[in-house]
């Protein structure tokens, strides 16, 4: 098993699988502590099991091709859903804050991502047929962290305890 955190955002992955020593493990230039966060513009690093337990709330279980992707910037398998309704949907919730480019010679420039003013990162890449939108970043709310940890431990109580009140009551 291993555990890849960013102190930095607290986003935490692990993973277990045949492959992910090989993608993720002591062979790759990343580890231990050069990860890159799929989440902010931060170094993740391997943590023990013991150090785990800090990121209990916020761990996310991927395979280690889902963990590998996320690592470079292919974001997570909720994030590829990159079909015109959700692009449509992206750009019609928020207008544009910044257009990211890259300067190209000859006047020109390449697309990198467009960013939404609510925060949204739409991340672009070149095809044959034109330019693909193969990520749609939700922006990394801290707030709707604490929610979501909040509405977990809440759901938690009603399932371990809750059954048998419900039946009593
Ligand atoms: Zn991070």
């Amino acid at each position: 098993m291993i555990i890849i955190a960013c102190p930095q955002c607290r986003c935490a992955l692990r993973t277990v699988g045949e492959d992910a020593e090989q993608l993720l493990g002591k062979e790759t230039d990343y580890y231990p502590d050069r990860y890159p966060c799929p989440v902010c513009p931060s170094k993740a690093r391997i943590i023990d099991g013991r150090e785990a337990k800090e990121y209990l709330d916020d761990i996310r279980d991927l395979t280690p091709q889902e963990v590998f992707a996320a690592l470079h910037g292919l974001g997570f398998p909720e994030e590829q859903d990159c079909g015109e309704t959700a692009v449509q949907q992206a750009l019609r919730r928020s207008p544009l804050r910044r257009a990211a480019t890259r300067h190209v010679r000859n006047g020109r420039c390449c697309l990198d991502r467009l960013e939404l003013e609510d925060g949204t990162r739409l991340f672009i890449g070149s095809s044959s047929y034109g330019a693909v939108v193969y990520r749609i970043a939700e922006p990394h709310s801290y707030t709707q962290t604490l929610l979501n940890r909040i509405q977990r431990d809440a759901s938690t109580e009603t399932t371990g305890s809750g059954e048998e009140a419900r039946t009593g009551g």
